[in-house]
């Protein structure tokens, strides 16, 4: 008799998909695939990220990748149970391939696949050194002229980079940098970050003094190391500066602090880069074959250009060189923006006494934070996901399973209930002529990052003082011009100013590939970030997956790695196993590299 229990149903599938795989049939598999299904990989048959839509994208890929991948062993992951709700059966699965072990999810709709999921695990013969393969740390017995750990680790920093060169070189040490460098340190890919600044955490002590993250603490573990149970929910920024800092020690990093990378050329022949850094002044050439821009995507600033900036007499600087709100007591504030750094900053000035006006030139989506770690967050990251057993791994995993093609679909009865429940505060916000978006297609805040990274406000408080007018609030109008002591808008306002913060955002990551290497490769590589959902910011043609992140680039040895805690966490697993594969000879060839649309 057919077995009709979630396992059962899942365990079915899985062996007919691995009878299928197995077989080199590549029709079999397909069948067993809805007509809108999807399949996301990360790295294990692709050696690439990327969604299959549809039966015809899996074919293809299956087409040109089963032979080589050799999948087997499907079935569901060790000490797990499907389970089925809403018609939906969804799985944890395990599974191997040729090189790689292999964990995933799946859902099934009328009895084939709605969505996969694989990811790789580990590479078979290099694993972590984690559980009975941990270090011994001592060495017992006894041995002439042996080194301690700390001379150890002192004769590793004083050789790498000068006379041993590293297999990687990440330009920028903040959380992204800092990630992606403890996973290599495990796999034991000898690399070394680079940071301009002279301590690790340093570009979150540097920010506007008022800054906490604005995401929750089970969403911000770091690999390897989670936050104490007794971490606060939203880190002060020096905090989390302090716990970078820590982090990168503990975990061993190579860490230049104090040094800049000022130029990298790659060559094809030796497929080497040749890096120019300042090291505490002084130049040192690396010779890494691979090289991570880590640079931040909130790192370049966008500074508008309006006339008159250069005979304004007062302050003016961008956001990210907003020294704190101290020195403006009593002084009158312009903050042109109306994102996330906008609000912060109106708000500490208001604290602090200023007269703060704010510049609204469109609409921004605003969300209280409260709502959001309720209805947007909390089923997979927060203290009741937690006490019902979710791990950040898994959290991590249910959010990649879903594609990005229908997150949207996901999203949208979200942000509708927000509304609903917050109605009478976007009412009083509306009256203060605020202007309200909640994205192109109502699917809020996340979709928003995803496509654009920009373009609202996670509301810590702010929004009350511009409801309540303590803000003063100027929409739908631009800056026309500055003159000597005032702000000119397109209305004709005149603000007098003694202070103008331009809150106007970051440039694409690929600006740093043009600043460092060339033109030419920033534009082989193309746009960074963004998924071409064809919305505001996000130009078309769809691309399925971020543009450029953690996966091979147009130009060999490039990558580009970064994004908030929970993605530099995440993605840095694939990132490191991609990069490692490499350094071990292991063919990675990528199937469905990305194409280039856009140039920045
Ligand atoms: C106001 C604000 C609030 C934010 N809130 C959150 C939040 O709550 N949660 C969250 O996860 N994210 C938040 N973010 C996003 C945040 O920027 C990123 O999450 C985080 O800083 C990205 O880390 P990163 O390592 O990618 O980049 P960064 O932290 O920006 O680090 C990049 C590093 O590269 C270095 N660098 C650049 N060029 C060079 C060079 N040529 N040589 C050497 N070093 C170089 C820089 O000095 C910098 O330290 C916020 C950002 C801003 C601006």
């Amino acid at each position: 008799m057919l077995d009709k229990a979630p396992n059962g149903k899942v365990s079915g599938l899985l062996n007919a998909l691995d009878k299928a795989l197995s077989a080199g049939e590549v029709e079999h598999a397909v069948d067993l695939f809805q007509t809108d299904c999807y399949w996301r990989d990360l790295v294990t048959f692709t050696w690439n990220i990327k969604t299959m839509e549809g039966k015809e994208q899996v074919r293809d890929m299956l087409k040109a990748r089963l032979a080589d991948t050799k999948p087997s062993n499907w079935k569901i992951a060790d000490g797990e149970d499907a389970s089925e709700a809403d018609g939906i059966i969804e799985s944890w699965i395990q599974f191997e391939t040729e090189v790689a072990r292999g964990f995933g999810h799946i859902r099934l709709k009328d009895g084939r696949i709605w969505t996969l999921l694989t990811t790789m695990s580990e590479l078979k013969g290099h694993e972590e050194p984690v559980g009975f393969d941990r270090p011994m740390g001592a060495k017992h017995g006894a041995e002439r002229n042996r080194k301690t750990w700390k001379e150890e680790r002192e004769a590793e920093a004083a050789e790498l980079g000068y006379s041993r060169q590293p297999y990687c070189v990440i330009v920028g040490g903040g959380q992204g940098g800092i990630a992606l460098a403890a996973r290599l340190r495990q796999l034991n890919v000898p690399t070394i970050i680079v940071e301009k600044n002279e301590r690790p955490g340093d570009s979150w002590r540097k920010r506007y003094k008022s800054l906490c993250l604005h995401d929750p603490v089970w969403y911000d573990h770091l690999p390897y190391l989670p936050f104490p149970r007794n971490w606060p929910v939203f880190s002060p920024k020096d905090k989390i500066g302090d716990w970078l800092e820590m982090y990168a020690k503990v975990m061993e990093l190579n860490y230049w602090g104090s040094t800049e990378c000022k130029k990298a050329s790659y060559d094809d022949k030796s497929r080497e880069w040749t890096v120019i850094v300042q090291r505490h002044g002084k130049e040192v050439v690396l010779k890494p074959k691979q090289l991570v821009l880590a640079t931040g995507m909130s790192a370049k600033p966008n500074m508008p250009k309006f006339e008159g900036m250069d005979i304004f007499k007062g302050d003016q600087h961008h956001s990210s060189h907003h020294p704190g709100p101290d020195k403006y007591k009593n002084k009158k504030v312009v903050v042109i923006g109306s994102n996330n750094s906008a609000h912060d900053i109106c708000a500490a000035l208001w604290e602090a006494g200023a007269d703060v006006t704010m510049v609204q030139r469109s609409t921004t989506h605003v969300v209280k934070s409260d709502s959001l770690m309720e209805l947007g967050l909390a089923a997979l990251y927060s203290e009741q996901a937690v006490q019902s057993g979710m791990t950040t791994a898994k959290a991590d995993l249910i959010f990649a399973s879903l594609p990005y093609k229908i997150l949207h679909e996901f999203q949208i009865p979200v942000y509708n209930a927000i509304r609903e429940r917050d109605a009478d505060y976007y009412k009083r916000l509306e009256k203060a002529g605020f202007l309200l978006d909640y994205g192109d297609d109502d699917s809020g805040l996340f979709m928003k990052y995803l496509r654009r990274g920009s373009g609202y406000y996670i509301d810590v408080g702010a929004s009350e003082l511009i409801a309540n007018g303590s803000i003063k609030l100027k929409s739908g109008v631009d800056v026309k011009k500055l003159t000597e002591h005032f702000v000119i808008l397109s209305d004709g306002t005149e603000l007098p100013a003694d202070l103008v913060v331009y809150a106007t955002g970051y440039g694409s990551m690929n600006g740093w590939a043009a600043d460092l290497i060339s033109r030419e490769v920033a534009d082989n590589v193309g746009k960074v970030w963004g998924l071409g959902s064809n919305t505001t910011k996000d130009p078309g043609p769809w691309e399925g997956e971020q543009r450029n992140m953690w996966k091979p680039t147009q130009q060999d040895g490039l990558w580009f790695h970064g994004g908030n805690l929970h993605q530099s966490r995440h993605y840095s697993q694939f990132l490191s196993l991609q990069l490692k594969a490499r350094m071990e000879g292991i063919p990675t060839p990528v199937y469905g590299l990305q194409k280039v649309h856009h140039l920045s």
